[in-house]
């Protein structure tokens, strides 16, 4: 067994995921501490740029397929490229616990009979060369501690979102290893096409954009008006605990600690929300957020990168109202 650190990066034709760069980071950071390579499997066409980036990102080593079995998620095939390498195992692998990467982990560690934990939230290398490990569960209220022997390859899924996406590093230099084809395999699942989610229906986990409501809507009927914001922006619904309290949305549009889950969208819109720690916990990692509140001195103002003060029952019908116009222009052109 080598200090090798092991990832496999998702992609979305050639354009790298923020996990991958998120996992990336960390992979990198393990790297230094345990003088080990980072090894990166990219699997699918078009990988180019996404190889490059990964490079900057912390990526050593980058193996590529291009077999068009890659061209969607397919466990069997991506086992079968982490099989060409495995005679090598590593001391880690590091995999973000995305909806297809929480899939394949345990599957890479059943095949090649390594260790494996999963909710990850912290890796620390100790001077004996084991690995102490934090887990968090039960939506985040207990935090459990493992620990590794320097001897034991691991398969770790880390929590997205977790630890945030670093800096890209332009000088590092990486090499593209591509890997022999697997085109034998056959597929057990067959990919007749895709659909694209519908917001109103997608899980706030796998939304790219979210807006959420909290106690500044007067009643049920007004979240009619957040609705027609989302759907002009393409985005989810969400809400703070009272509003889930209140039985005006379900549990499973929950933001926040109780929910059990970081959501790190590319925009989220919080409107009539105060920012409760408890609320904050569950969506600080979004990468654009916008706040709208009444008070600029409520604390959700100071999480966002745009704050707009003032009373939402004015602005939503307004700002949606542009919106729509825009989204008309644009499709007429
Ligand atoms: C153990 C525990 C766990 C919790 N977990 C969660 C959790 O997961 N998620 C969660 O959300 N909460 C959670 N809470 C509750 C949390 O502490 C807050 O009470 C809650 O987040 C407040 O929700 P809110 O911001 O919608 O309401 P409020 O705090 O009442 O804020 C309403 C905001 O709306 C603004 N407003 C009012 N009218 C308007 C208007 N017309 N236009 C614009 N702005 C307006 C006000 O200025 C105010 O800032 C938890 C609490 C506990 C004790």
């Amino acid at each position: 067994m080598e200090n090798m650190i092991w990832t496999w990066l998702e992609h979305d034709n050639g354009e790298l995921s923020e996990s991958s760069m998120e996992i990336l980071g960390e992979a990198r950071k393990l790297g230094n501490s345990l003088k080990g390579q980072v090894h990166a499997f990219l699997l699918g066409e078009n990988t180019e740029e996404a190889a490059a980036k990964a490079v900057m990102y912390g990526a050593d080593v980058i193996y590529t397929a291009t077999d068009p079995i890659f061209r969607a998620y397919c466990p069997e095939a991506c086992l079968a490229a982490f099989a060409q390498q495995a005679a090598r195992a590593p001391r880690i692998v590091l995999i973000s616990g995305t909806r297809n990467g929480a899939s394949l982990a345990p599957r890479i560690a059943t095949r090649f009979q390594w260790g494996y934990l999963a909710n990850v939230v912290k890796v620390a290398p100790q001077d004996d060369g084991s690995l102490k490990i934090n887990t968090e569960t039960y939506q985040a209220k207990v935090n459990n501690t493992y620990t590794f022997t320097a001897r034991q390859t691991v398969v770790l899924v880390l929590q997205p979102g977790s630890i945030g996406v670093g800096k890209a590093d332009k000088k590092r230099s990486g090499e593209v290893r591509p890997l022999e084809p697997v085109a034998e395999m056959t597929d057990r699942i067959e990919i007749i096409g895709f659909i694209k989610a519908d917001p109103r229906s997608v899980s706030l986990n796998d939304a790219e954009r979210v807006v959420a409501g909290g106690n500044g809507f007067r009643n049920q009927e007004d979240f009619e008006i957040l609705q027609g914001f989302a759907d002009a922006l393409g985005a989810a619904v969400g809400s703070s605990k009272p509003i889930a309290d209140k039985g005006w949305l379900p549990y499973s549009r929950l933001v926040g600690q109780s929910s059990g889950r970081r959501l790190a969208p590319n925009l989220f819109v919080s409107v009539g929300v105060s920012g409760a720690t408890h609320f904050v916990e569950g969506m600080k990692d979004s990468q654009l957020i916008i706040s709208i509140n009444k008070d600029k001195g409520a604390p959700i103002m100071k999480e966002a990168d745009l704050a707009v003060v003032g009373d939402l029952y004015e602005i939503l019908p307004e700002v949606t109202r542009q919106i729509r116009a825009m989204r008309e222009e644009a499709e007429r052109e």
